[in-house]
């Protein structure tokens, strides 16, 4: 079997398309600009990267952009002001404060002084507590574009085996929470799972997030899974140079699936389509209008 690719990029297009024709109608039937913040400290050059792309694609679907860059040696109470701020301006309905902070900063305290309904990265521990009691939240990006990837090739996810390995709380927990709520039968695995390869065999969807480049191989797919490659990982050519790899060996993975997301051009542009698609419902919500079709879970 040959695996039928999910193109995510394809499917980025298509939710940044109806993210931007609900803008289009937000401004015209109702004078509203759904604003996101970007909040950036220091230099890490992976993270300047991320936040110029969210800068344009933000303006591209016809949002505003609002960023903050602060020097690496800003004060927590300097960003918690910043961040009050921010909860504080009508024009802002999504922030996001790029991830990882330097070390003299409190991660969780900062994510958790954003206002809930504000949180478009969906790590605020309200939005986390209420994704896992099933009410409606704030959902991480990289997720919820799984989910939607996964909804659209296989229309109900119900009663389906899903194995998600990594358990982390930007990734792998809540995805698991997600296909819960979809009514899979899921199973978490993590570095202490024992015997992962059988674990993995029983799944129909494979969602792989260890962070470890090509670890998942087609000898642990079931014939016909589905096979959801989170990982993004840069590794050397026998030749020279990089090059960008998942967490699952494509090569062996795509000849066993059903269906492969590939890295890149899989789950990687639907991160940013998901912030976008986040940053509109946030705006919904805030002025008590229906929230977009198809852009949350
Ligand atoms: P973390 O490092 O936070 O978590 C990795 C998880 O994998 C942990 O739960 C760890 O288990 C588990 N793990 C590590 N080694 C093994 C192993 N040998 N067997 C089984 N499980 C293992 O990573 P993230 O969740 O943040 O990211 C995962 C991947 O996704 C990375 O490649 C990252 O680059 C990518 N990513 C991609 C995004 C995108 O937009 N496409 C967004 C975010 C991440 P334990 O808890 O026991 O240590």
């Amino acid at each position: 079997m040959t695996a039928t690719v999910i193109d995510g990029k394809a499917f980025a297009a298509t939710v940044r398309e109806k993210v931007a024709a609900h803008v289009t109608m937000l401004k015209s039937e109702h004078g509203i600009t759904p604003g996101l913040a970007v909040v950036l400290v220091g230099e890490d050059p992976a993270s300047q990267v991320y936040v110029r792309s969210k800068g344009k694609q933000t303006v591209e679907v016809g949002m505003e952009s609002f960023e903050f860059k602060r020097d690496d040696d800003i004060t927590e109470k300097e960003l918690l002001a910043l961040i009050d701020q921010l909860n504080n301006d009508p024009k802002v309905h999504g922030i996001l404060v790029q991830l990882p902070l330097p070390a003299h900063l409190d991660s969780d305290l900062v994510i958790n002084s954003i206002d809930p309904a504000k949180d478009v990265d969906g790590f605020h521990i309200s939005n986390v507590g209420l994704l896992g009691t099933g009410q409606k939240s704030m959902v991480p990006c990289t997720p919820l574009g799984c989910l939607m990837m996964l909804r659209d090739h296989h229309g109900s996810l119900s009663g389906l085996n899903a194995v998600v390995v990594g358990r982390s709380n930007i990734v792998g927990k809540p995805m698991a929470q997600l296909l819960l709520g979809d009514s899979c039968t899921v199973t978490i695995a993590h570095s202490r799972t024992k015997d992962l390869a059988e674990v993995v065999r029983r799944a129909d969807i494979v969602v792989a997030a260890v962070g470890r480049p090509e670890m998942v191989i087609g000898d642990w797919i079931k014939p016909g899974a589905t096979v959801v490659d989170v990982g993004i990982n840069r590794i050397e050519k026998p030749e020279g140079g990089t090059r960008l790899v998942g967490d699952a060996d494509y090569a062996s993975c795509a000849a066993v699936a059903g269906a492969i997301t590939p890295v890149p051009g899989g789950v990687g542009p639907m991160t940013i389509a998901c912030l976008l698609a986040n940053t509109i419902t946030a705006c919904c919500r805030a002025n008590g209008l229906p929230e977009p079709e198809g852009l949350t879970a």
